[in-house]
């Protein structure tokens, strides 16, 4: 093995490793609204989620952000 495949396999093992424990040790947070668990894997149902985080609660539909936390104001409303 040449040493620049090493050092590139050795990278991607390690980007690997922290988004895994990323994804396994995140702190489950809950809906801010009705209480529910939301799942780990977060599956973005807009732009803006999947851009800045966010959830949509599949129990009560409020979207919340990456905490939890209902999202009160709409960003870059014109009036
Ligand atoms: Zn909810």
């Amino acid at each position: 093995m040449t040493p620049w495949i090493m050092s590139a396999a050795i990278g991607a093992i390690a980007t690997a490793t922290v988004l895994l424990s990323a994804i396994v040790f995140r702190k489950h947070s809950a809906c801010g609204e009705c209480g529910i668990r939301l799942p780990k894997i977060r599956v973005p149902t807009s732009l803006r989620q999947a851009l800045w985080g966010g959830f949509t609660c599949q129990n009560c539909g409020t979207e919340l952000d990456a905490s939890g936390q209902k999202i009160r104001s709409v960003p870059f409303r014109s009036n």
